[in-house]
């Protein structure tokens, strides 16, 4: 029944189903081959076909193209915002997220529309399901199921003494040859997961590692380190006390992920809730008493920051309680996902951690959580482009390159990718670069690119300067013209792009055009009367932060110029929002050139990080402490500390400079 209407949904959206499996193709020589069917390996091979290139996927298993390896769920606060920057370069994930999603939920709404965070508990069969459906019907692209052990590696005649890839070697010697290759292997290179003391070889459980590959990566001279990160248990649903949580429903109405959609595969009433519990000082205690079982936490090394685990949680916070949310898993799942309790515990102590939490005393805990130690590559390896400095043709994405989550993979896949097919099909060398005026993405590349990482990087909007202007409901006016002007995106995509971008640009001129006095507006807007009545537009007027101040209301007070814009509650709500940043951007702009401006200026050793107007976040206190930056050019190459932070720095050391001249003059 669901699927029906999973697949009636995406027949009426032009999905070609004709297609299966695409036959192997042994002895061709490809343009693109890209190893990994993970949530970088889709994109980075859907960008490649997209573009035209001959390409082939390698994966260890069809079946597990497009899993989720951990949360069902994708977006959030950061991580939406990738996502809608991967849909405005015509990627695949948020187009299957709108089909196989059951609790949609804008996070951050409070807040204003730069920081909000499109997000979606997932099922994740549908969403796999949507996914291979997808891939199998891409033309150029073929796929298959197999391991890579070894890249081919050949000197590289048109670079002094350079390397080139021209291919991979599977497990059973058989060379498959590529003009690039793109390495999207995530968690796999010589993993291990634990439980309890319990070591196995594995790269997520129930999958074999990539061990002959990282040791090959590893002989090619590649920086390597190594990460940890974890999942929790899963629980059994009809196990779970449900009366005694709190119940949270999704939005009415669902906000689809993809530009291309109106409206999601379900309506609000068909979305599943989620529940929240906290844990209690009972679990603390459990996860103290235990580390001496525990492989994977210990009080020197807790593991990742930004996923963390609860045994880091209870070492790092001492006796806090942490909120847990019970996440539907899908429609047919027997299972709830509790996020927040990432586990490493023996087995036993994780049902007795789970039965220490309200509502689940009697839970039943299907399968544990574990961790999972990897190789992962210093992503300082790569050029912004994603291919290797080392070796030519070779570019790597995803959780290779030390990020964590489905979006930070997603969003270097598709830059990968169509690098990788750019190669080949761009004779005048283009690439696709996008800097960090134009994306998130370009946030991420340049962070990891030019800063490395020595744990798990995830996205927030605290790690853009620009975060007013790169907004997600602005992704495809960023990014689209771009990606088609590269060959990323289709047709079909960039003529509904056009379409919207001439209404938005037509319904500003038109707001901008109608100017009247300021106190007209503002008396039939219900606000106080100005002592002095300007001109003002109606854009002006729009960008007043109230929310009773809507584009419906001014078509009412201006029908016979603005009527044309009634009945499209899209471009309304996009017209508030250009509106409403359009002062804030240009301020935006004079903070991000002052820092600019003022990179030399020397932070006195005696700065107190922990006075209450910097208002710093633990991680940057603990940071710059540590590490005592003498100028803001060195304080803002510090991994973590934000934008924002440095712009309260900068103000925070001319405030204390003009004091400290003002009292030696006195
Ligand atoms: P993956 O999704 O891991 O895909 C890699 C693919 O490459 C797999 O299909 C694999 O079969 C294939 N492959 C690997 N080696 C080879 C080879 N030699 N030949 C052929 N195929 C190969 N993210 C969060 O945001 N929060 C979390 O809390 C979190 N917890 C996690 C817990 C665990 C236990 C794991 C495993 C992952 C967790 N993640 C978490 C990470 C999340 O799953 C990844 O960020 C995301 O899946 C990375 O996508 P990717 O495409 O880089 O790699």
């Amino acid at each position: 029944m669901l699927i029906m209407q999973q697949l009636r949904y995406c027949v009426s959206r032009g999905w070609a189903w004709n297609r299966l499996y695409s036959s192997q193709a042994k002895g061709d020589i490809y343009d693109v081959v890209v190893i990994g069917g993970g949530h970088a390996g889709t994109e980075a091979c859907a960008a490649a076909a997209r573009m035209g290139a001959r390409t082939l996927l390698l994966t260890h298993k069809l079946d597990t193209i497009g899993e989720m390896s951990c949360n069902p769920s994708f977006g959030g606060i950061g991580k939406g915002h990738l996502m809608r920057e991967v849909d405005a370069l015509d990627g695949v994930c948020a187009r299957c997220c709108d089909v196989s999603g059951v609790h949609y939920k804008v996070l951050n709404k409070r807040r204003g529309p730069a920081v909000w965070g499109p997000r979606a508990q997932i099922d994740r069969q549908l969403y796999k399901r949507a996914v291979q459906q997808e891939l199998f019907n891409t033309p150029n692209l073929q796929i298959r199921a197999a391991a890579v052990d070894n890249l081919q590696i050949d000197a590289d005649e048109s670079a002094n003494g350079g390397a080139r890839c021209n291919g991979v070697l599977l497990n059973n010697g058989e060379l498959v040859q590529s003009r690039s290759v793109v390495l999207t292997t995530g968690t796999f290179l010589r993993a291990h997961i634990n439980i309890g003391l319990e070591v196995k070889e594995a790269g997520r459980i129930g999958d074999k590692p990539a061990k002959a590959l990282g040791e090959a990566l590893n002989r090619l001279g590649f920086r390597m380190g190594r990460l940890k990160t974890g999942t929790p248990p899963r629980i059994a649903k009809n196990s779970v006390d449900f009366s005694k949580l709190e119940k949270h429903d999704a939005d009415d109405p669902p906000t689809p992920f993809s530009f291309l959609n109106k409206n999601v595969w379900l309506s609000a009433s068909e979305q599943l809730p989620c529940y929240l519990t906290y844990t209690t000082p009972r679990v603390n205690d459990i996860v103290r008493d235990n580390l001496h079982v525990n492989r994977h936490v210990t009080e020197e090394v807790t593991g990742p920051r930004y996923c963390p685990s609860i045994e880091s949680k209870v070492l790092r916070f001492g006796a806090r309680v942490h909120q847990v949310w019970l996440e539907p898993e899908g429609f047919d799942s027997p299972l709830c996902y509790p996020q927040g309790i990432s586990c490493t515990l023996p087995h036993a102590q994780q049902v007795e951690l789970v039965h220490a939490i309200k509502g689940l005393e009697q839970a039943e805990v299907v399968q544990p959580g574990y961790g999972v130690e990897y190789d992962f590559i210093d992503p300082r390896e790569l050029y912004p482009t994603l291919e290797t400095k080392r070796v030519s043709g070779l570019f790597f994405a995803g959780q290779l390159n030390g990020t964590t989550g489905y979006e930070e993979a997603a969003a270097q896949g598709i830059i990968a990718g169509a690098n990788a097919a750019g190669k080949t099909l761009h004779q005048d060398g283009r690439q696709l670069n996008i800097s960090r005026t134009e994306g998130y993405i370009g946030v991420l590349i340049d962070d990891l690119t030019s800063l490395g990482t020595n744990e798990p990087y995830r996205m927030f909007t605290s790690r853009a300067e620009f975060r007013l202007s790169l907004r997600p409901d602005n992704a495809d006016m960023r990014l689209t013209q771009k990606g088609y002007q590269f060959g990323l995106v289709s047709e079909q995509r960039y003529r509904h792009f056009q379409q919207t971008e001439h209404k938005l640009k037509t319904g500003i001129e038109a707001l901008r055009g109608l100017q009247k006095h300021s106190n007209f507006w503002r008396q039939a807007l219900g606000l106080p009367q100005a002592k002095a009545s300007i001109q003002k537009s109606a854009f002006d007027m729009l960008a007043v932060p109230a929310d009773n101040i809507t584009v419906n209301q001014l078509i009412d007070l201006c029908p016979s110029e603005l009527s044309w814009l009634r009945d499209d509650n899209d471009l309304a709500t996009r017209l508030k929002i250009e509106a409403l940043y359009s002062f804030f951007v240009d301020e935006q702009q004079r903070d991000v050139d002052d820092v600019r401006r003022e990179e030399s200026l020397c932070i006195p050793a005696d700065i107190d990080y922990f006075s209450k107007s910097l208002s710093l976040s633990n991680e940057e206190r603990q940071k710059l402490t540590l590490i005592q930056p003498q100028t803001i050019a060195a304080a803002s190459r510090i991994q973590g500390v934000t934008p924002s932070t440095i712009l309260r720095i900068l103000k925070y050391v001319k405030k204390a400079d003009i004091l400290r001249a003002s009292h030696h003059s006195s």
